[in-house]
């Protein structure tokens, strides 16, 4: 394979592990897939490699295993014996100290699980994973990339919470903001599709998937986001509830005689669009049902899409005027409903949908009319690409 350079990119979760192989020559991903259900004897590995898909259960213990059944079918596959040059891990907290991704250190993974405190469903993970990573390539660079690095900068009167400011400085309590490789990656993509500089442009993101998350992008920069300390607050996610009134979780925590574990697990779990419809988390699901007449899929569905209409209304005068809005991730690539919904009431910035466009098309394109105000677009994430180029730089 000459002497192209191979990233791998890891994500680790709790009991899942998925990878993606770059051959950062071309910028193409070689081999992708996950572990999952890690802990137990019946895990499951799918693997894409060399366009050939494949899904086994096995018993797999702990990440360890997970990644050397991984790496074991690379090897007989894609890799031969090329070896990784570098592994890009996505981390989801930086904590108030990383603005941009770093070689990892003894002090780095060290600060990735101090970070815990305000990640704690993830940051162990994403650390456990880099320990074992390290491990098994103990010679390339290991680098992290945070899901919170875009939004470092955001103004202070952007990420300040209303409590006692002398507990947000003791604690780096403040608004962090997420997904923050999807937002770059998708406002660069877009203003490719405008062609137009990124600095000249005043951007919204919608990230709509399992987690969602808007963003203002401002030349570039991040200057506000909807997630928040931890990727709990903001629109309604797939089984995260989104912004609430604080004093919810006092209440239910003394009628319902839930502890800290309990109240975590319901707001993080059980609620979101699941929570609401009692069907499902997957949107697909949510869809189908409101649309046989199910109430409460329908409050869910009306709910997401009114909570993405708020926050780009609110970031357009954040960002006083907008040039564009993306939509991506799951439900913002796939659903053209979402899509119609959240724009048929932006007319007043001079939204244009184009109705042809967003229903028909596929893939990254410009789905408003030519003479639409603002620009929308529909530009597919790419995380693990960004991942991967952040580690060759
Ligand atoms: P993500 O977290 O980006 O993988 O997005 C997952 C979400 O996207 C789930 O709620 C899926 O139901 C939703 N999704 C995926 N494909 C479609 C589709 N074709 N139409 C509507 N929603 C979709």
């Amino acid at each position: 394979m000459g002497d192209t350079v191979f990233v791998l990119v890891l994500n680790a979760g709790s009991s899942s592990l998925k990878f993606n192989l770059f051959d950062m020559g071309k910028e193409v991903s070689i081999a992708e897939g996950m572990a999952e259900r890690i802990g137990l004897n019946d895990a499951i590995l799918a693997c894409t490699i060399d366009g050939d898909k494949r899904k086994e259960t096995l018993a797999l213990p702990t990440h360890r295993e997970a990644l050397e059944a991984i790496l074991e079918r690379l090897h007989a596959g894609v890799l031969h014996d090329t070896p990784v040059h570098a592994v890009g891990h996505r981390v989801v907290h930086g904590g108030p100290k990383y603005g941009d991704s770093v070689l990892v250190t003894d002090e780095v993974l060290h600060d990735i699980e101090a970070f815990a405190m305000y990640a704690p469903l993830h940051n162990p993970a994403n650390a456990l994973g880099i320990r074992v990573a390290k491990e098994t390539f103990p010679d390339v660079p290991h680098v992290a990339v945070f899901d919170t690095a875009f939004h470092h900068n955001i103004p202070d009167h952007a990420r300040t919470y209303g409590i006692p400011y002398e507990l947000s400085q003791k604690y780096g309590i403040r608004r962090y903001g997420f997904h923050g490789t999807s937002h770059a990656f998708v406002a660069a993509r877009t203003a490719i599709l405008l062609c137009r500089p990124l600095r000249a442009l005043k951007i919204i993101t919608c990230h709509i998937g399992n987690g969602t998350s808007i963003c203002a992008v401002d030349h570039g920069k991040s200057v506000d986001t909807s997630m928040g300390m931890t990727p709990l607050q903001g629109v309604i996610m797939g089984t995260r509830c989104g912004t609430i009134d604080p004093s919810v979780v006092e209440m239910l925590m003394e009628y319902e005689h839930l502890d800290y574990a309990a109240i975590t697990d319901l707001l993080n779990k059980k609620s979101g669009l699941l929570g609401i419809s009692g069907v499902s988390s997957d949107f697909r699901e949510i869809e189908l049902a409101a649309e046989s007449g199910n109430d409460r899929a329908r409050l869910a569905r009306d709910l997401l899409t009114y909570n993405v209409r708020q926050f780009i209304g609110s970031y357009a005068t954040v960002l006083d005027g907008v040039d564009a809005i993306t939509f991506t991730a799951g439900i913002g690539t796939h659903s053209t409903y979402v899509r119609a919904k959240v724009c048929s009431k932006l007319g007043f910035l001079g939204v244009k949908l184009d109705p042809e466009a967003n229903e028909h098309g596929t893939g990254e394109r410009i789905i408003s009319t030519p003479d639409s105000r603002v620009v929308v677009t529909v530009v597919p994430t790419n995380e693990e690409l960004m991942i991967a180029r952040e580690t060759v730089r």
